[in-house]
Order: C-alpha cells, then structure tokens, then sequence
C-alpha cells in the first residue's frame, strides 16, 4: 500500500506513530421538532438551571485535572467556560425561549445561535472563540439529552486521535501515556485545543480539512507535527524515522564542538509550561521566551504579579542547570501575531506596520513598562540571575535608544519604590533589513543580539512568512539572507557583543555546521530539536565549518548553497 500524506498545520514539533481511533462525538444538537403543546415553562426552567449546575460541576473538575497536569494558564480555559455558562445575554436568551413555550434543549439551542454567529463572523483567534460557545452548548445540550459521553481518558496505548475538531474539553481528557498523536480537520496553531496538546507535548496536526476523513479507524499514521503532516500507511523508512526522531540521547550539559569552541543550545518557549519538556531535553537555557502567548486568548492583559510570576517560573524551573540564561522578549504583537482586546487595525499593524517595539514605544507603552518592571523584579531574585531582555523587531538606533531609556526610567522608578530590581543583560532581535546593517551600532550599545531568521527572512526576500505561496522565496538559505546573517555576526562581535539565533533556522541539525562556521555564539530552538542540534555541534569541527561557510557565501544561488550543503 503506497503511503498517503495530508498536509496541516504541526501544532507540537514531535513525531507520533500509532493506530487511529476516530473520535466522533454524538450529535447533541440534532434535536428534532419540539412538542409545545406537553411544555411546563417552570419545569423547564427548572431542568435548565439544573444542567446548567451540572455544567458547572463538570468545569470545575475539569479545570483542576488540567491545572495539575498541564498548568495554570491552560486551564484558564475552563474560567472561560464557566463564564460564559452564566453569561446574561445568553441566560436572557434562554428564558425568552422558555417563555415562548420551547422545550429546554431546544431553547438552549435557539439562544446559543446569535452569539456563535456573531463570533463566526469575525477574524482569527476571535473565530475560535465561536468554538468555544459551540462546546458550552453541547455540553449543557448532552446533560439535558442524557446523552452518555464518549470517553477519551480510556484509550488503547499508541492511539492517534482523529477528529473534525478538538474541543479543551475533549484535550484535557487525554491521557498523553496512551496518545501517539492527534489530527483535526479544523482549528488553528492557537486554539485551545492545540496550546494544551503542545503542553502535553502530544504530537499535533491541526486544520487538515476534509480530506481527514478518507483516513478510516484502525489505520496506522504517523503524526508529524514538525512537518505539519499526517502520513497514513507510512512505509518502512517514513516509521523508522519516525520512531527514530526522539530516539536521539539527551546531553544534558553544555557542549562544545570537537576543536572546543563552546555553543549555547537554548530552547525556545512559548508558555511557561513549556519550560519543563526543555530541560528535559537538555537545553542549556531559553535563547527566546514569546512572551504573546501570555497576552493572547483572554480578554485582558496580564498584570505585573502575574508576568512576574510567570518568568520567575521559567528561572526556576531551570535553576538546575548550569548557569542558565533565560531570554525573555518583550511583548511582539502586530504583523502575524493579533491580540484580540488591543484591537489592531490590520492595515496599520501588518508586518510592514507597527509591530513589535513600535507599540511598546508608542500606543503600548503601558504594556512594555508594566512588562519590564516584572523583568527588573525578576532579576533580582536568585534564580532570575541569567535573565535576559531582548527587544523585537527593531529597526533603529534611535528606537533601541528609547527602549533603553525606559529601562532606565523602569529602574529609577522601582529604586524609589523601595523595591527590590536588577538590570539583567538587554539584547535585540535582528530581523529587519535595516538592523543587520545597523548590527555595530546596536550591539555597542546592548548585550547580546539574537537573529530572528523567519523575519529577517520574509524581510530580505520580500516574501510574506505566512503565504505558501511564496515558500519558494522563503528559505533562510538564500544567498541574500546568508550574507545578511554573516554581516550581523561580524558587526555583531566587533561591537562586542556575543551573537545567536532564534529563528527556525537554528533547530535545523542538518544547518548546525554551517551556523556553526558563520560564527554564532548560541543556537536557539523548539525543545524538541535540542538533542540533535548538540550531537551536531559536538561532530563539527571550527575550521571546516568555516570553510564550509566561506563556500556557501561565495555562490549567488539558492540551488548553488543547497549543493554544497
Ligand atoms: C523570528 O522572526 O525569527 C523569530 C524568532 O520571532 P517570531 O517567529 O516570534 O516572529
Ligand atoms: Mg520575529
């Protein structure tokens, strides 16, 4: 049987082989034609608060079996839900249903169908939402049906879940010992369902569309949700490597090439819960924390305490390893990454508009103080001592100035507060054309820089990151995004500063030599790839690296690097 292979989104960057179980929830809403003429409004109203009580119940239980399992910020969901099983419009809505004389499903049902319209309606993350409010009135429309549950918490080892959507719910009932993987038909990177499996570190393909459904139950899969694809009947090298992908040995202590030129292997985290599975994948310490995801899908920003605790969090979960250091970047919104309460206008905050530093300096200036005082407080404890500050996407020496004076005014306010501060190492992402030129001046005024490929990438090439499209322009080996890169290393050591890279490129083992011989200082990536990328380094030998990097620099084409390599 040839292998067949459907294209997603990879929403974890593991590997999982196993056998799928297709989940198809019963359909609760199919509730037929109501009979009128037997209703008792009271009863019904009655049999309404009563699931809505069980509704709740349910939550709570669900909300604490994530908080122990996955963390505090993913089972924040679950508030989400409790929320919106009370919230007035839709109690308002139910009622005047009732009061019409509908049965209490029915009505249920009627009153959920505004709302979900009206999320539908809308872009992004704010979309998902209607998925929630679809998952609140299943819920309540199952406890009104007495419709038995489908269990997931009771699957067969090495299952792979495959669903037209997973809701938190469905997620949270894993149990990440049985699951190899799972694979949805709907549903973005950031939906819950994907935040919480990439916390379980459950391998995860998500909006492969409808072509899932040609993948019958009993079927063997491979999940690869490095790649984003499901593959379905894999042959013998496609299982082999996949079994093979996390089969490589952790080195849990730093490494150096084989000549002794030490490299920092760091991770890259998007959640603090992530922070854990990269230890364990010996990485040295986090060349790039997202702070975003700690802004995103809630309807308000973090406060201090709560970003405070959060990355003394991260420190502490790594204050085991050696010296760690802990890169935090400050808040990156605009461009790819919307947040739904500050209500960018796309237009002005597309890629080539404000985003990243030009909002925490100018309209989300509040933000970026409230972000830094946490930072300041942070490195003043004892596991905050190898805390980092970069700033994104910037682009001039007059911007990097002005951040660095709110460092300042951040310090001079805590100091008359009378609390406790540090002013850890600051450092910048190189990712626009206008900084790999400007590398001197920013690093003889800041620590460290740190290239961040998949911007610098679309910047250089002139190629939107997020059109397929364009995937042909968008490989970081083009020639133009390769002398970029060594010009930024360069000017970077030359002003004194010490160089990495944070973009995907860096996670790449079969790109380690060349990294490698262009001189980075440290190499930062999912967790995932941290092993790989350290057995590399440990084979690379400097001065063949270098020559292998002279090569590739002096060819004038993708197809020519692409060879040597
Ligand atoms: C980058 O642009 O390379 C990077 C690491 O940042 P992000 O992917 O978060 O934009
Ligand atoms: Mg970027």
């Amino acid at each position: 049987m040839t292998e067949r292979r459907f294209e997603g989104i990879g929403a974890t960057p593991t590997v999982g082989l196993g056998t799928v179980r297709r989940y198809r929830p019963v359909d609760v809403t199919d509730l037929g034609e109501p009979e009128t003429e037997s209703v008792d409004p009271a009863a019904e109203r009655q049999r309404f608060e009563t699931a809505q009580d069980e509704a709740a119940a349910e939550l709570e239980a669900e909300r604490e079996r994530t908080r122990e399992r996955v963390g505090d910020s993913e089972a924040k969901v679950f508030d989400a839900h409790l929320q919106f099983l009370r919230d007035p419009q839709i109690e308002a809505g139910v009622d005047e249903q009732l009061d019409d004389g509908l049965p209490a499903p029915h009505a249920v049902h009627a009153a959920f169908e505004g709302p979900i319209a009206q999320f539908e309606g809308m872009d992004g993350m704010m979309a998902e939402r209607a998925d929630d409010l679809r998952d609140i009135r299943d819920r309540l429309l199952r406890l009104l049906t007495d419709t038995a549950r489908t269990d997931l918490g009771a699957l067969a080892d090495d299952s792979v879940v495959l669903a037209e959507l997973l809701t938190p719910s469905d997620t949270a009932q894993l149990d990440p010992e049985a699951v190899a993987g799972i694979a949805t038909a709907k549903g973005g990177r950031t939906a819950h369902a994907a935040i919480i499996a990439r916390s379980l570190g459950i391998p995860a393909v998500v909006g492969i569309g409808e072509t899932l459904d040609e993948i019958d139950d009993g079927t063997e899969v491979v999940v690869d949700g490095e790649a984003g694809v499901v593959i379905a009947d894999p042959d013998e090298s496609t299982r082999t490597r996949a079994k093979g992908s996390t089969q490589t040995p952790v080195i849990d202590e730093p490494v150096s090439t084989s000549d002794g030129t030490e490299i920092e292997v760091a991770a890259n985290l998007g959640t603090p819960i992530e922070a854990q599975p990269a230890v364990e994948q010996g990485a040295d310490g986090v060349g790039l924390f997202r702070t975003e995801f700690l802004f995103q899908d809630r309807q308000s920003a973090p406060d201090e305490t709560e970003q405070y605790e959060a990355y003394l969090d991260v420190c502490e979960t790594f204050s085991d390893c050696d010296d760690p250091r802990i890169v935090v970047r400050t808040l990156d919104v605009g461009g790819d990454k919307p947040i739904e309460y500050l209500d960018l206008d796309p237009e002005q905050n597309g890629f080539l508009g404000a985003r990243g530093i030009r909002l925490s300096l100018d309209e989300h200036a509040d933000f970026f103080e409230t972000q830094l005082r946490a930072l300041l407080r942070v490195a003043a404890t004892d596991a905050g001592a190898g805390l980092a500050v970069m700033f994104p996407l910037v682009s001039t020496v007059e911007e990097l100035e002005a951040a660095l004076e709110q460092v300042e005014r951040v310090a001079a306010d805590l100091d008359s507060e009378g609390v406790e501060y540090s002013i850890p190492e600051v450092g910048v992402m190189v990712e626009t054309p206008a900084s790999t030129y400007l590398a001197d001046a920013f690093a003889e005024r800041v620590d460290f820089l740190s290239i961040g490929t998949n911007d610098l990438t679309q910047y250089i090439q002139s190629a939107q990151r997020d059109l397929d499209r364009m995937s042909d322009y968008q490989d970081p080996l083009a020639p133009a995004v390769l002398r970029a890169i060594e010009r930024t290393v360069r000017a970077g050591h030359a002003g004194g500063a010490w160089v990495g890279m944070c973009g995907e490129m860096a996670g790449d083992p079969e790109l380690t030599e060349l990294l490698v011989g262009l001189g980075l200082d440290e190499l930062s990536m999912s967790a995932v790839t941290v092993p790989d990328v350290k057995h590399e380094i440990r084979e690379t030998d400097t001065e063949r690296a270098k020559e292998l990097a002279e090569a590739v620099l002096a060819v004038d084409t993708l197809a020519d690097v692409q060879a040597l390599l």
